[in-house]
């Protein structure tokens, strides 16, 4: 069996948390520059209706199913990924080890003033850890090389891209033959999370698969977003498939 499930055209790594994180960790050896998406069914609907936008996916070195609506969809199709795998527990657990290891980070991302306290808050956390460069996630297209003159100036490892989807990937795809990172990892709101801006929704929902729940509790101004979920359950359940071959 393959190592990777189709869905809906996006093919999905089957690995959970702490596999994903080994893989990360093993890329930053490796002398390329590698990418890392983390789709929601959000996501993943997008790309079913843009094969473009497919194709900048499954460029990715490493996709992960961030929301439980993609681990149901490998469930329904009979090839189960074992745990949500969210862009947001990867970084965490990122975190934790390359403030051992002295690799360095930036943080791309958010609104002004966001990365700079998500960093602040790294470095109370983890007195050794390399965060070398923030930068806000509202720029002119024009300013994008001097984004990335400043990331390959510090020399930065690891680039945490939070601009939203497809913005984020897009942007990582287009950019990254001109990095010198070894990782750039489209983690979408994390950044917000690490700041202290946005509540990540408490264990008992995430454990639950409710997290899409408490969000729309807090943020009830996305109802339209989420109803992609009913959406892609039912794309998945009629057309996946078609896809469930090719992985
Ligand atoms: N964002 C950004 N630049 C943009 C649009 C969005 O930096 O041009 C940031 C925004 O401030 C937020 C993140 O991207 O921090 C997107 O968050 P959202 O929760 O919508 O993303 P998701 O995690 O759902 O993909």
């Amino acid at each position: 069996m393959s190592d990777k499930v189709n869905i809906l055209g996006v093919k999905v790594d089957k690995v959970g948390i702490d596999e994903a994180t080994e893989k990360i960790i093993k890329m930053l050896d490796e002398n390329r520059v590698h990418s890392v998406f983390t789709p929601n069914s959000e996501i993943i609907l997008q790309a079913y209706k843009d094969q473009e936008f497919c194709n900048i996916l499954n460029s990715a070195d490493l996709l992960t199913a961030d929301g439980i609506g993609v681990v149901y969809a490998s469930r329904i199709l009979n090839d189960p990924i074992s745990q949500r795998c969210a862009g947001y527990d990867i970084a965490c657990k990122l975190v934790d080890k390359i403030s051992e290891t002295g690799h360095r980070l930036y943080l791309f991302g958010g609104k002004p003033g966001v990365a700079e306290q998500a960093k602040k808050n790294f470095e109370k956390k983890y007195p050794f850890i390399q965060v070398v460069g923030t930068r806000d996630g509202y720029f002119k297209p024009e300013e994008t090389q001097d984004i990335i003159n400043d990331i390959n100036f510090v020399d930065a490892d690891i680039v945490f891209v939070c601009l939203g989807a497809p913005k984020q990937e897009k942007w990582i795809y287009d950019n990254k033959d001109k990095l010198n990172a070894r990782v750039l990892m489209g983690i979408g709101g994390s950044l917000d999370v690490f700041a202290g801006i946005v509540e990540r929704a408490p264990d008992i929902f995430c454990k639950m698969g409710l997290e899409w729940l408490y969000r729309l509790i807090k943020e009830p101004w996305r109802f339209k977003r989420m109803l992609a979920l009913p959406k892609f359950g039912l794309t998945v359940l009629f057309k996946g498939r078609k896809f469930k071959g090719d992985a």
